[in-house]
């Protein structure tokens, strides 16, 4: 039997939960679960707060461990590699998007979370392709929120070509923030951190942003000018969107990887005058989440996390609820 944490209703506590150990099919592999971070997509899933949470549910997809069994046709790892595993746990390996390397835009994905029992559990099963192996020099304690924090700020570098020239925005400094300041700072871009959390100030500053501005004082947003090249968004509430266009520079954007459940308000005249764009991404391929996981090795990112057992999951997962987290949760057995 395999030892988890699952929310037997939406958002309540997770109790230990055992399940019977699945027979691997065709491309699988199973992986003894490390460590597992928590992301605030794992609150969603557990509370239900996008409609579609089945239970039990076990949550978990920012996954660390170690190979321990491979279906009979599978070749792309061998027993003993660490590897990790993040949001999306097999594509269809057959269409348009999957035959290039985007396997994120497939339509036919398995979800760590949705469609099967995730990480919080002793151990996963996932599909090679979206098995990455992670390299030696990370640090496997606390490598786990790259798999989707990480990959999800990242993306946007290789979509948009972001480089050093660039002047880039992050609003909002947790999980994934704290990530795309060190990324986009490595890259050599002027990086502005946008926080309503002003005491993380000198933290901010610490990892490499060159300022740090409230992310709702009108004056001082409307002050900065239109500047920006690229303002990520990862916050999961709303803010005044259309304060964040007028600081865009002409072909600049304003990009989504937090997901706010309520519509986006903004001026088509904003948009219209210097041609700017809304635009949003989830995590990103296996391609990509290798790119990443070397870039990290290259310029030394580390996720900053706060490490719990697995034991004491629910006071992780109410810390993370309470946005006590620096900056990220991450659970080890
Ligand atoms: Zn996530
Ligand atoms: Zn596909």
């Amino acid at each position: 039997m395999v030892k988890a944490y699952a929310a037997l209703n939406a958002r309540e506590d997770l109790k230990p939960y055992e399940y019977e150990s699945k027979t691997l099919e065709k491309n699988e592999i199973r992986i003894k679960v490390h460590s597992c971070g928590i992301c605030h997509s794992d609150i969603s899933a557990i509370d239900n707060s996008w409609g579609k949470s089945k239970y039990p549910m076990i949550a978990g997809h920012e996954i660390i461990g170690e190979v321990i069994e491979i279906a009979s046709n599978s070749s792309m790892h061998k027993i003993g590699d660490t590897v990790g595993l993040g949001w999306h746990s097999g594509y269809c390996n057959n269409c348009d998007y999957c035959d290039v390397g985007d396997h994120n835009f497939c339509s036919n994905t398995k979800k760590t979370v949705f469609s099967q029992f995730g990480g919080f559990a002793e151990e996963v099963v996932a599909e090679e392709e979206s098995v990455i192996p992670i390299p030696p020099k990370l640090n496997l304690e606390d490598a786990g929120p790259l798999l989707c924090g990480g990959i999800t700020v990242f993306t946007p570098i290789v979509e948009f070509g972001i480089n050093e020239k660039h002047k880039v925005g992050v609003i909002g400094i947790g999980g994934l923030g704290h990530l795309a300041i060190q990324f986009y700072k490595a890259l050599g871009c002027h990086v502005t951190a946008f926080t309503n959390s002003q005491d993380k100030n000198d933290f901010i500053k610490k990892m490499g942003a060159d300022d740090v501005v409230s992310s709702t004082d009108q004056v001082t947003l409307k002050n900065l000018g239109a500047k920006f090249d690229l303002l990520i968004s990862t916050v999961n509430v709303s803010l005044d969107w259309n304060l964040y266009l007028n600081i865009i520079k002409p072909r600049g954007r304003l990009h989504f990887v937090g997901a706010v459940l309520e519509p986006i308000k903004s001026s088509v005249f904003s948009l219209m005058a210097g041609r700017r764009s809304i635009s949003g991404s989830p995590v990103g391929s296996p391609k990509n989440i290798k790119k990443m996981l070397n870039f990290c090795v290259e310029h030394n990112i580390k996720p900053i996390v706060e490490h719990f057992k697995f034991s004491d999951i629910n006071k992780a997962i109410e810390k993370v609820r309470s946005n006590k987290v620096r900056f990220r949760a991450v659970l080890s057995w």
